[in-house]
């Protein structure tokens, strides 16, 4: 197995295929999961990201009349679908660790069972917000921002364990991810701002980055340029979404805060069904990623939402 970085290297000029993947709703299948991504192995992703959901609040009626708020979790299992994707398909898994919902004693045990786990990738992040509620709580003693917690894997990579005294303690070996907004990060009040932000998670230890989705790659070049001439060196691996029905033009810029391309927009909106507005999504989708090969992307990194067929209809055409 081996490092994100290290499969970024070992390309011959080539960008990697890569997919990210969302674990099922409470009480499903894991065969399911693992069937649906199947399909995408003809194209040896060399790493599988697996995203990390937070608990949720709901208010429960009582019979006095009251109501109580009550913890859940709908998509549970990152940790064990990661192991499976390791052992069923030896393909290097990179789950997602959040500072959201986790003390940084928690967060040590989550590494360590990564670690026993042989997992040695991880994308550090702070985490959604945890729904209802509209801003970011962290928990009491947990982190805030993600350069605290890449700050925290990296210390573990130096053998820097939590309240421990001993000097020869196993390190851990993760090469750590983080996330980046080529259309800035919506709480940012500037993209020099959320890029000087980024600077400290690199600065923290990370070891490249993958971006949000985005469907203008001037975006994405932009943002790249930026982050050169300000001395950030590590690989920004582009994220991309194939949109596919017509009611995602609405959808993922309130979800991601991110423009679509008028010229985009205008031609789907022009469809008559999905199934068109699909096709539209995919034949965009195939310009981005030629101009993006073109430019000398490390990897090309698809938002599966863990469904095969529009990103295999991309990448077939492009690897
Ligand atoms: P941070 O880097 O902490 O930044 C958050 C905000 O704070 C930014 O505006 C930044 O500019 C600012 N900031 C950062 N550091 C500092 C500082 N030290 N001082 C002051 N301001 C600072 N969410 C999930 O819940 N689960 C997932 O699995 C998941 N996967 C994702 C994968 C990718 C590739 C991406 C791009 C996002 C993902 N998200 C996920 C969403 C992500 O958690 C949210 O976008 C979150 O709001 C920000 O996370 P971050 O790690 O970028 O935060």
């Amino acid at each position: 197995m081996a490092k994100v970085t290290e499969h970024l290297s070992n390309t011959q000029g080539k960008p990697v295929f890569s997919i990210e993947i969302i674990p099922p709703v409470k009480g499903s299948n894991i065969d399911d999961l693992l069937k649906s991504i199947e399909p995408m192995m003809e194209l040896k992703p060399p790493f599988i990201d697996v995203t990390f959901h937070r608990e949720e609040y709901i208010l429960k009626n009582l019979p006095d009349g009251g109501s109580k708020e009550i913890k859940i979790r709908k998509r549970p299992g990152t940790v064990g679908i990661c192991a499976s994707i390791l052992h069923k398909f030896n393909i290097d898994p990179v789950p997602h660790v959040l500072c959201g919902g986790f003390t940084k004693e928690e967060t040590e045990d989550l590494l360590i069972d990564l670690n026993y786990l042989g997992i040695e990738n991880v994308l550090a992040l702070r985490g959604d917000y945890a729904r209802p509620y509209n801003s970011f709580k962290a928990k009491k003693d947990g982190h805030f921002y993600a350069n605290e917690l890449v700050g925290q894997i990296n210390d573990m990579n130096n053998g820097k364990y939590l309240h421990e005294e001993a000097e020869y303690l196993n390190a851990s070996n993760f090469c750590i991810g983080v996330a980046a907004y080529p259309e800035k990060h919506f709480e940012a009040p500037d993209l020099d701002q959320d890029i000087e932000n980024l600077k400290r998670k690199i600065a923290a230890g990370a070891d490249y980055v993958v971006t949000q989705m985005f469907f203008d790659n001037q975006k994405y070049f932009d943002f790249v340029n930026r982050c050169r001439a300000e001395g950030i060196t590590i690989p920004i691996i582009p994220g991309l979404k194939v949109l596919a029905t017509k009611k995602q033009l609405d959808v993922l810029p309130k979800l991601f805060y991110l423009d679509m391309p008028e010229a985009f927009r205008k031609e789907v909106m022009a469809c008559e069904n999905d199934k068109h507005a699909k096709q539209l999504g995919i034949e965009w989708c195939v310009q981005q990623c030629r101009e993006l090969i073109d430019f000398g992307v490390p990897a090309l990194h698809f938002y599966t939402m863990s469904k095969s067929d529009t990103t295999l209809a991309v990448a077939r055409q492009v690897f």
